[in-house]
């Protein structure tokens, strides 16, 4: 087959899946399919349950952004280290490069949210007004109230799906069981329900009603994997060579099909497991399956393409149909250009190296950063309200804010202190500190030796326990 270069993917080619616009999935069944949700359950399940997993009285995963504090697994990170995030999302991005240089639009095809979620609704839509074939019945036939009836119950379970993902997925923002709590007492603030509300919306309008739309107009991964694809890049491939010319089961010798045959003929024919005349017609039967299966509504046989988002569907339907006519599957496969060309076609190639060494290497860094950040985080500033006052006793004085946010010590005392012995603090010299905790504490320092002090003076803080002390500079001002 003449593939097509990888640097020329065509955007589009022809949607031939699309009746009235709309594109009834068909759901099948099969290895990819079988793979697909595997890795799709899984990642609900995560989505679903971690949310309700706590950790030393934390959340296990939470981005408490009113606390300044993100929780992680049992690691507690401040604003400080939203770098470590930033790292990650970057290896994120470059494994997302190795995958598609390896194997095209796999992420799309089987972890993509957007593509899970519509998954799910598509399932729904397939419990609810039964399969793609009664589907497109039913829209034909218009609204009766038996139709109008199913329609309600989907759109009433894609919205409790909708609504339930919304809660999730603000549950990692807000803890979720106060979400759970307000609820059930019916005392959600109105900016919680607005952003239920959203989120709620949001889920519902992609994955129920514009679906392959984001991934065809929205989403920017398909308008660049171009640049990462190379002639070994495993891609969704129909075997024209093999495939062609186009022929029904029991078709005579050399006819080619046409193109508007109906599926359920074609369906029928398989059971009958008719055995096959010897023909120079190629191995596809051009039953559409492939068309009807695929998400995005594309005809794989007509060339690589743009929508293709590389789930699979369409090998399995096709592995089916084959297996069922007795010919050998892998009409449609994963396979490479060079793999087509000459059989030969390396996986691991320099390019890839260089995206896992790129992966090892960030991670690594981020590690050792992480390994090498404060257990303790100090922040003093200086009150604003007067530059400088003096006391009772006539001293000059200066007041100070200090917030003290606990990263990684266990419960400890730490000892608060001015380096310079000119000037004495009062405040609490002593404070209790736990894990995860952030306190602000005020203190004022003065001095008996205002006389000869230049405007600005230096001071440092010190805050120390048995192991370490950790400084914190601010400034001393004076009259001129
Ligand atoms: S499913 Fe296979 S046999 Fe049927 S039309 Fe597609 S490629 Fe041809
Ligand atoms: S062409 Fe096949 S692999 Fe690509 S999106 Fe459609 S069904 Fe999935």
């Amino acid at each position: 087959m003449q593939q097509i270069p990888a640097k020329q993917i065509p955007v589009q080619i022809h949607n031939p899946g699309q009746k009235n616009g709309k594109i009834y999935v068909r759901l099948t069944s099969g290895l990819f399919q079988n793979l697909r949700r595997l890795i799709s359950g899984s990642m609900m399940l995560m989505f679903f349950g971690t949310a309700w997993i706590n950790l030393d009285g934390h959340q296990i995963v939470l981005f408490d952004f009113f606390s300044r504090r993100i929780h992680l697994f049992g690691l507690q990170l401040s604003p400080q280290d939203l770098f470590l995030l930033a790292g990650f999302m970057i290896v994120g991005a470059v494994l997302l490069f190795a995958m598609a240089m390896a194997y095209s639009r796999i992420w799309c095809g089987f972890a993509c949210p957007q593509s899970i979620w519509s998954w799910i609704f598509i399932r729904i839509e397939d419990m609810t007004e039964g399969s793609r074939n009664k589907r497109i019945k039913r829209d034909m036939q218009g609204l009766n109230i038996g139709n109008l009836l199913r329609r309600i119950i989907k759109h009433s379970l894609w919205l409790v799906v909708a609504t339930a993902t919304a809660i999730t997925f603000i549950g990692y923002f807000v803890p979720i069981r106060e979400i759970a709590t307000d609820i059930l007492n019916a005392e959600m603030s109105l900016e919680m329900f607005s952003w239920i509300l959203i989120f709620a919306l949001l889920t519902y309008v992609n994955a129920g009603l514009t679906r392959e739309k984001v991934c065809l107009h929205m989403c920017p991964y398909a308008r660049f994997q171009s640049v990462m694809f190379d002639e070994d890049t495993r891609v969704v491939s129909y075997n024209s060579d093999r495939g062609e010319p186009r022929a029904k089961p029991g078709a005579k010798p050399g006819t080619q099909s046409s193109t508007t045959a109906s599926t359920s003929t074609i369906t029928k024919s398989f059971t009958t497991t008719e055995t096959i005349a010897e023909t120079k017609s190629g191995d596809c039967v051009d039953c559409h399956l492939c068309v009807h299966v695929c998400p995005t509504g594309i005809d794989i046989r007509h060339g690589l393409q743009a929508d293709c988002i590389a789930c699979g569907a369409c090998i399995d339907v096709c592995d089916q149909v084959m297996t069922k006519l007795k010919r050998p599957t892998g009409l449609i496969r994963f396979i490479s250009a060079n793999q087509e060309a000459d059989n030969k076609s390396a996986l691991i190639r320099p390019r890839l190296i260089g995206y896992l060494a790129a992966i090892l290497l960030i991670s690594g860094y981020l590690g050792w950063e992480f390994s090498q950040r404060e257990a303790l985080i100090v922040d003093i500033s200086k009150d604003r309200q007067f530059l400088y006052q003096h006391n009772s006793q006539g001293q000059l004085c200066n007041d100070y804010q200090m917030i003290i946010e606990n990263l990684a010590i266990i419960s400890d005392t730490l000892n608060i202190s001015v380096e310079d012995k000119r000037f004495i603090l009062f405040g609490s010299d002593k404070i209790k500190t736990k894990q995860g905790q952030r306190e602000e504490y005020r203190y004022r320092i003065c001095t008996e030796h205002a006389t000869g002090l230049p405007p600005r003076t230096d001071l440092q803080f010190l805050i120390s326990n048995a192991e370490k002390t950790w400084r914190a500079q601010s400034t001393f001002i004076a009259p001129r």
